[in-house]
């Protein structure tokens, strides 16, 4: 965590609204990811933060990637192809996966050159990517239960376990290889229960697609690794022993595990510090205006399902108050409900655990644009 003295001092360098990532913690948090899930490659899903720091960061650390449009897959590749003279064809699928289940025509296109390991979860795509991407190889994303997760993404992806041996049978006629299976149990997911479900479904589908005759050889355990917003989390620590018995007694040692870790890698390396714009009081509570808000780094609030604590660095007696963002709009609310000394106008104000889905969400909506962003212990 940066300590309050720096984020002022960065404050007062750089001025505000400004994202402070901090690539210690970033690299921390990767080193933990691995210590405690040994068998598994870490494909950071770089969409959680795009920030191409982060990637040059991640990837000196050993990470892989999950990218989910033709920007992404480039900004990855940039910084692959600027980091070494690696033989990067038969490299690719260890540093990249396409893990967005639905492309357009121009982006399998693109793709094909590199013959990329992508998801799918129905016959169009599959049609598809025979037409765009034949050099693609495949692995077949999967409905698991969500259930309990922040934010639910099995209504929108993933093939019905009951028809995912067909979509295989699909892809094989269609002279396209199916390497694997996919999974996301919804993002910060804090009932562990659904690994456990998802893992035996992966399981139940690979062998019976191996009784077929298709043979896999990897699963993706996908994202989902809930960062601590609060201490109602139960620590990572506890979700490894989950998963790692579960992985252990259901597959084979030679199938490769991935994952596609976004959150847990940069929630934490993420602070905002905002600045006291105004100050009012209605029906007796006190109002701070900020100059960011849901339309910037805090649109996680609205998009990601996640509430932000907006702390000051002074001290003094507390009251419950509001906390607005800039816009004109009635829906830039940070906080209805937050326990903040007296400020004044020109006070700073910042936010932890705010390094995931935040200002990658951000819109420069009524002409406020996203916050300038400074990196620390790069
Ligand atoms: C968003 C996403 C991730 C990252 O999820 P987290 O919950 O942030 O770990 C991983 N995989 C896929 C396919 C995603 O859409």
């Amino acid at each position: 965590m940066v300590k309050a003295e720096e984020l002022k001092s960065l404050a007062g360098e750089h001025g505000t609204p400004l994202f402070v990532v901090d690539h210690e913690a970033l690299r921390r948090n990767y080193a933990k990811f691995r210590r405690l899930f040994p068998r598994v490659q870490a494909y950071y899903a770089v969409k959680a933060n795009p920030e191409p720091e982060i990637v040059k960061t991640l990837y000196d650390m050993g990470a892989s990637f999950d990218v989910a449009s033709m920007a992404e897959f480039k900004l990855v590749h940039e910084n692959i192809k600027g980091l070494g003279a690696k033989a990067r064809q038969d490299f690719i699928w260890d540093k990249i996966i396409y893990a967005n289940p639905v492309k357009d025509k121009a982006t399998l296109e693109y793709l094909d050159r590199y013959k990329p390991l992508v998801t799918y979860d129905n016959v169009e795509e599959v049609k598809k990517t025979k037409k765009y991407a034949p050099h693609a190889g495949l692995a077949l994303r999967v409905r698991v239960p969500n259930t309990g997760s922040m934010v639910e993404l099995s209504s929108k992806f993933g093939a019905a376990p009951g028809e995912a041996v067909d979509l295989i049978e699909e892809a094989h006629k269609a002279g396209l290889v199916v390497e694997g299976l996919s999974f996301h149990v919804g993002s910060q997911c804090t009932n562990f229960e659904n690994y456990v479900q998802a893992l035996s479904i992966a399981s139940a589908i690979m062998d019976e697609a191996s009784s077929r005759g298709f043979a896999m050889k990897l699963l993706d355990i996908g994202g989902g690794f809930p960062a601590r917003y609060d201490n109602g989390v139960r620590p990572l620590e506890e979700l490894a022993r989950v998963v790692n018995s579960t992985i252990k007694r259901l597959f084979p040692e030679d199938i490769e595990i991935l994952a596609e870790p976004g959150r847990a890698i940069v929630a934490s390396a993420g602070t905002l510090v905002a600045e006291v714009i105004g100050k009012a009081y209605r029906d007796g509570r006190r109002c701070y205006y900020l100059n960011d808000g849901i339309y910037g780094t805090y649109s996680g609030i609205f998009f990601d399902h996640c509430q932000y604590r907006v702390k000051a660095f002074k001290r003094g007696a507390r009251e419950i108050s509001a906390v607005f963002g800039p816009t004109c709009d009635a829906l830039d609310v940070v906080s209805q409900t937050e326990s903040l000394p007296d400020l004044a106008v020109g006070d700073l104000v910042y936010s932890e655990n705010i390094g995931a889905y935040s200002r990658a969400s951000a819109t420069s909506f009524n002409g406020f644009p996203p916050a300038k962003v400074v990196h620390v212990n790069l």
